[in-house]
Formats: C-alpha cells, structure tokens, sequence
C-alpha cells in the first residue's frame, strides 16, 4: 500500500515501512501543510494517514485515532492497512528506501553485527544497514499485542 504519512502522524511511518508498506513522510519531503500533503497524495497515488478528520476526508486518506502510539497503529489496523511484520524487510524504516540483501561476507559498517550472525539488509537510498535485532522484536511485541 502507498502512503503518505502526515505530521500529526509522522512516528507511524516507520512501523509501516516495517510492515512492508511504502510510507512517505510528509515532513522529509517538505509537504508539512494540508495543501502540500494533499498534492503530493495525488501526485504519486497515496492515501494520506492523518489525525486530521479534514484531510483525510478531502483527500480519502486514513483517519488515525487520537492517543497513543497502539490506538493509533489499532485504527491503521481497523482501515484495512497489513500490520504484519515483514518476513524479509523490504523498506528503510529511516528513509522509506528500498533495501538490497547484504552479502554474509560483506563487513557493513562498525554498528552492524556480522553477517554470519544475522541477515542483514542496505538501503539503498541512505546506506543505512539494518537486521532483525532487538529493535525488530520489540515492534514485533508491539504489533502482536494491539
Ligand atoms: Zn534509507
């Protein structure tokens, strides 16, 4: 699913690019104000996530519940959006760039364990290295538990 993730909700799009999905972020891509966001919705066929009842219903995006981090992802959930955790990570949970397997014997930065300990994946836009660790578990808890 090709979202734009807005503002008010702008923590939701790394757990969406988690979950597989191509999220945009309103604020990296300078469409902070309704009008903005709207256009590039359009643009580059997205539906806008929002706790903004105007917006979403203007642009047929997805309205997010007010509150915390798990009623918001819940209300992803209900409008339809798949929160399964990704099997292979397929976006950068930084950028929304996509990701390119990293080969076992390739070293990758300082931060990352070695390959023969973890798959480990590049983005391809930002060079940020990623693997299924600690952080993929907790989002893993935290997605079971909604
Ligand atoms: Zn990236």
């Amino acid at each position: 699913m090709r979202l734009l993730v807005d503002p008010t909700c702008d923590r939701l799009a790394a757990y969406l690019r988690l979950c597989g999905h191509d999220a945009a972020s309103a604020i990296e891509r300078g469409a902070e104000d309704a009008d903005a966001a709207a256009a590039l919705a359009r643009d580059e066929n997205r539906r806008v996530v929002t706790r903004s009842e105007r917006l979403a219903g203007r642009t047929d995006g997805i309205l997010v519940a007010q509150g915390s981090l798990d009623s918001r992802l819940r209300s992803l959930r209900a409008a339809g959006v798949d929160l399964t955790l990704a099997d292979r990570p397929s976006r950068c949970g930084r950028c929304n760039g996509p990701l390119d397997p990293l080969h076992r014997d390739d070293p990758g930065p300082d931060y990352a364990p070695d390959g023969d300990a973890f798959d480990r994946w590049r983005c391809r836009d930002c060079g940020q290295v990623f693997w299924k660790g600690s952080h993929w578990d907790r989002v893993r808890e935290r997605l079971a538990g909604l």
